[in-house]
């Protein structure tokens, strides 16, 4: 795993015109780069790595996606302040470009050892800079409110699932904490995503569970994911000439537990459940372990006892009130009732 090894992330292993070469074959497959705004890294190398990358993307033309967030220990004898990278990241940034895990449990993200949101970033937001979800081993509830209540949106959601995000490492290598921490004896192996297994469909219901409204969520995975990757109008968009790549999501109604990646827990009363998925015209319906698994540990408390039976339920009147649900996207489902926590849409800050 190339987590392990810190000196793969170093700048000695970028070669700027290399990349932009493999960019310009692949048009179809690369939309961006993603390059590290990290401590452990910035201990070593300061921001080299990422100025790199964001030199590629210029001359490539694709932006630059910024993971922020610990991931490895200081450099050995190094100590850094978390709170000192935004600040060095930020000014290389230009519009279009994305700044990911803004929800994230390790310190030198968005939010800071006081709890406060990063100044910078409602700057970097103001300029036209993105925010990704990324969930992966990057959701902490806690963090999660303290950036919706300042008012910063996330524009996409990244499921970033990855194996090591769903299921406990081998080696036990991720119980100190960070990538290449001691492994504690003591404590449990741990999937870095947290105590339960999380899909993307997953993922939107946590942000339903903390108050972001169904319309928003639903654009984040749509149309704001096809404007990122420059695409808006081919796909993300339910219109003729669009690629037919559409999923279908019952709602589920009850009481429903989900848990973040430090195992903290908030309930939601309405649970989305993908039904159909439509790729390039071709229909599939989901199938996947994960999901099941995924599902099966977003724990349903029926209202009635009946947990997901409730699924069957008949469909009455829509609901007009301030939340609009694509047709399409409520089949097999009632129509959505407000989460526990309602957030109005927050307006960037000017
Ligand atoms: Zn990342």
């Amino acid at each position: 795993m190339g987590h392990r090894y810190t000196a793969l992330y170093g700048p000695s292993g970028i070669d700027v015109r290399e990349t932009v070469r493999a960019i310009d074959k692949h048009r179809g497959l690369v939309k961006g780069i993603k390059a590290h705004g990290e401590v452990g890294g910035y201990s070593r190398w300061g921001v080299e790595t990422l100025r790199l990358g964001t030199e590629a993307s210029r001359q490539a033309g694709v932006p630059v996606y910024v993971h922020l967030g610990r991931l490895w220990s200081d450099a050995a004898g190094a100590s850094i302040d978390p709170d000192t990278v935004v600040p060095e990241v930020v000014p290389l940034l230009a519009p279009g470009d994305i700044l990911a895990h803004p929800f994230t449990k390790n310190p030198g993200a968005f939010v800071s050892r006081e709890g406060r949101v990063h100044p910078l970033i409602f700057e970097a937001v103001k300029t036209g800079v993105h925010i990704d979800i990324g969930r992966g081993g990057h959701m902490s509830y806690r963090a999660a409110r303290a950036v919706l209540d300042a008012g910063i949106m996330p524009f996409t959601v990244g499921g970033d699932v990855h194996g090591y995000t769903i299921g406990p490492l081998e080696d036990r290598a991720w119980d100190g904490g960070y990538f290449d921490e001691t492994p504690s004896a003591a404590a449990p192996p741990a999937a870095i995503g947290g105590a339960k297994v999380y899909s993307l469909t997953q993922v939107l219901n946590e942000l339903l569970a903390l108050g972001i409204q169904l319309e928003d969520v639903v654009r984040m995975v749509t149309c704001n994911a096809a404007a990122m990757l420059g695409m808006t109008g081919e796909i993300g968009t339910l219109a003729p000439g669009a690629v037919a790549d559409v999923t279908v999501l019952a709602t589920d109604h009850g009481r429903f537990t989900l848990s973040d990646s430090l195992g903290e827990e908030i309930t939601s009363s309405m649970r989305l459940r993908p039904e159909i998925t439509v790729r390039a015209g071709k229909v599939s319906r989901p199938d996947s372990p994960l999901l099941g698994r995924s599902l099966s540990a977003l724990f349903c408390h029926g209202a009635d006892g009946r947990g997901d039976a409730a699924r069957n339920i008949p469909r009455p009147a829509r609901r007009t009130r301030g939340v609009s649900l694509e047709p399409d996207l409520a089949v097999q489902g009632r129509a959505p009732e407000p989460p526990v926590t309602r957030r109005s849409r927050p307006s960037r800050r000017s």
